[in-house]
């Protein structure tokens, strides 16, 4: 089943002479509980697609479908509501609260959102992520790898039907990149969550069921399970 797909999209910044085509009228789909990563240079606009994806940014033209909505065609009020049902965001920078420990931060999506924590899911997160002993402890009291997991927790807090990843691993070193990111697709696959992954790691991306390389904003090469398609 087709969770995500976006058609013929464009994203351009500026105008004149300082236009930058960042995103060049890219299409493609992901099934429900894939695990896609996007690769390729710096400045090749992978972050941009990310935040097209995820609604944070609007684009120039062309269409994001999740579950069959357009979710561009929303308002933004029921945008924003899509946004937080639908998407939990890793970022490289693990913008955690200072002040609320760490199973506070991975709880504040739902507080966000009005909702009750389900207590069981959340005690299951913390145990995948290997959090357990250190759920009262604040972000200032826990090393790099485990920031970086408490963030993973809270993207996945409410259950989204994707997970938007931009180089989440990217602070840390190779071994526990490696770890973070395999909890990250053991919790996605048991949970048959859609994970989207940019990252500029082959190592990493051959973890993915699928990597599409991306060059001047438009798709160079797309690959399945290491076979070039
Ligand atoms: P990547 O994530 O692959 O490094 P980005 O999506 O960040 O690439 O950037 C793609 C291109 O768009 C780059 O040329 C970048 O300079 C430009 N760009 C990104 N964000 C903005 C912005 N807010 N304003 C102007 N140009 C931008
Ligand atoms: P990692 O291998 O993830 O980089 P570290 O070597 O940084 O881990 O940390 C090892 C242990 O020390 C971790 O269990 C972490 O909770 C604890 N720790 C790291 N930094 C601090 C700190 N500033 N205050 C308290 N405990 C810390």
């Amino acid at each position: 089943m087709e969770v995500l797909r976006i058609e013929k999209l464009t994203k351009k910044y500026g105008k004149g002479q300082n236009e930058v085509i960042a995103v060049d009228d890219i299409s493609f789909s992901v099934k429900k509980g894939e695990f896609v990563a996007i690769v390729g240079p710096s400045g090749s606009g992978k972050s941009t697609l990310l935040h097209l994806l995820g609604g944070v940014d609007k684009p120039t033209s062309g269409k994001v479908f999740i579950d069959g909505m357009d979710i561009y065609g929303l308002k933004e009020k029921d945008l924003s509501i899509l946004r937080r049902r639908k998407v939990g965001f890793v970022f490289q920078a693990y913008n955690l609260i200072p002040v609320l420990t760490a199973e506070e931060n991975i709880l504040m999506p739902l507080l966000l959102d009005n909702r009750k924590a389900d207590k069981q899911y959340i005690d299951e997160l913390l145990t995948i992520l290997d959090l357990k002993e250190r759920r009262r402890h604040l972000p200032s009291e826990l090393s790099g790898g485990q920031q970086q997991r408490v963030s993973i927790g809270r993207a996945l807090a409410n259950k989204p039907a994707i997970i938007l990843a931009d180089e989440p691993t990217g602070n840390l070193d190779t071994k526990n990149s490696r770890e973070v990111l395999e909890l990250l697709k053991y919790s996605a696959k048991k949970y048959n969550q859609t994970l989207l992954l940019i990252s500029h790691d082959m190592n990493i991306a051959t973890m993915a069921d699928r990597v599409i390389s991306i060059v001047d904003g438009k798709i160079s090469s797309e690959s399945f399970g290491g076979k070039e398609v």
